[in-house]
Parts: C-alpha cells; sequence; structure tokens
C-alpha cells in the first residue's frame, strides 16, 4: 500500500516542481523583458517602431473652419509636435505631409477628383511605409454648437485598431473634457469608422477627431500652441501604451 502511494505521489510531485519552475521563468521573463516585446502588433523596442503620422487636408483643402481658423493648421501642427515626440522616445515618424500641401500627387493618375486622389494617396502612402501603426488627425464639426470633445475612429473588425482607439481616446479625454458650460456635450467614446483610410490601410490605425470646430470653447483652445501640444502629448502617450501594451486608464 505504502509502495503504491509512493509511486502515485513521485509523478504528481514532478509534475508540481516543473510547474513551479515554469511559473518562476514566465515571471522572470515577465519583469526583465523590455514592455515592447510585450506588444500586440510588432515584438519591437520602441527605437524599432515606425509610425505614420497623417495630418488631414492641406493646401487648397482646409477642411473645416470658423473664424479663419482651418483644421488643416492645427492637424498639421499637432502633428509636427506629435512627431517630435515619438522622435524622442526613440520611434521612426513618417508623415503624409509636413508642410501646407495636400497629397493628391502622389497617385498623379489616380481616382478622377483631387479630393478621391488625396484620401486614396494618404493610404497607399500609410501602405507603402513600412510602419508598424498609423494616426490620422482631423478635427470634427457638427451642427450643434453644444457637442464637444474627441471621438477617435477605429477600423471594423479590427481588434488592433479598436484597442489602439480606446487608448488614444482615454489619453485624449482627459485633456479634451475641461471646463463644462451648461448644455454642452463632451464625446468620450470611440466610434467604428468608414473612411477609405480605415478601411484600406494593411496596418493598425486610427483617425481621431480631436475637437469640436463649431463649439466656441474647442475653438478657442485648438487656436492654442499649448492645446495643441496637449493634444499631441495625449496621442503620443497613447501610442506608447499600445505598443507596450498598457490598457487605457
Ligand atoms: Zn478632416
Amino acid at each position: 500500500m505504502k509502495k503504491r502511494l509512493i509511486i502515485l505521489l513521485l509523478p504528481r510531485k514532478t509534475i508540481r516542481n516543473s510547474m513551479i519552475s515554469l511559473a518562476l521563468i514566465v515571471l522572470i521573463l515577465f519583469f526583465t523583458w523590455p514592455c515592447n516585446y510585450l506588444s500586440v502588433i510588432q515584438p519591437k523596442a520602441l527605437n524599432q517602431v515606425t509610425v505614420i503620422i497623417d495630418p488631414g487636408h492641406g493646401g487648397i483643402d482646409g477642411g473645416v473652419s470658423r473664424g479663419g481658423l482651418l483644421e488643416k493648421d492645427i492637424t498639421l501642427e499637432v502633428a509636427k509636435i506629435l512627431k517630435k515626440m515619438l522622435e524622442n522616445k526613440g520611434c521612426d515618424v513618417k508623415m503624409t505631409r509636413e508642410t501646407d500641401t495636400d497629397v493628391s500627387h502622389l497617385i498623379p493618375g489616380g481616382p478622377e477628383t483631387r479630393y478621391r486622389r488625396d484620401v486614396h494617396s494618404r493610404t497607399k502612402f500609410v501602405n507603402e511605409s513600412n510602419g508598424d501603426l498609423y494616426v490620422s488627425i482631423h478635427v470634427d464639426s457638427c451642427d450643434d454648437p453644444s457637442i464637444r470633445g474627441a471621438i477617435v475612429f477605429h477600423s471594423k473588425n479590427n481588434e488592433e485598431s479598436l484597442n489602439l482607439a480606446t487608448i488614444i481616446q482615454s489619453h485624449l479625454n482627459k485633456v479634451t473634457v475641461i471646463n463644462p458650460q451648461a448644455g454642452e456635450y463632451f464625446h468620450q467614446e470611440v466610434k467604428e469608422g468608414d473612411f477609405h483610410i480605415l478601411n484600406n490601410a494593411v496596418i493598425p490605425g486610427v483617425l481621431a477627431e480631436v475637437g469640436f470646430i463649431t463649439n466656441a470653447n474647442d475653438r478657442k483652445l485648438l487656436a492654442t500652441h499649448s492645446y495643441r501640444k496637449k493634444l499631441a502629448e495625449a496621442i503620443c502617450n497613447g501610442i506608447v501604451d499600445f505598443l507596450c501594451n498598457i490598457p487605457a486608464h
């Protein structure tokens, strides 16, 4: 009886010891592995990641506007600040445009209208840049002037895009949901987007509308360099958290 018991116990002990060893190895790896190796998109360190930034509109296409404030200028400045911030963290950054121009020239023989050539060119740029992820930056508008805040759009049925959008949205909310006035409504949730870039890009990405130019308070903030810097910082923090697999908080 005693002999039989020892035979039964021995393999269990061996299995238990093996499991403890395995758990220790996993724990050691977890605490010593660079955070980026936990990324869902690329097993790379930040200095091996390429981020594509797409500032919306440009040149002849001002985007939405109010009182002389143009979407194309806001998106370009936020993008340029974001580029510097990401580069300081070691990322390689490419931009669809770095000056006040649209990008329709990238597909001269493309679709018939300038607008469509521009939209298709941005997707082409994203798909041919060997990037790991992209962020398209825009400013929103709507008929209801009481609506404020940011909306980060993700692509359909893409878990990585949804994850990136959720994280960036949570960081943007900390910046955009401020000084509520009576009757104002703040967007704070991500949405599924039906945009050419979201529908056709081959890498994870989002389209971030960083505020409403049709709301007086958002407009006042969007006009300032300091607020654009805060928006860029929020997007930067979202990208880094995504790459380090840190959930939205
Ligand atoms: Zn736009």
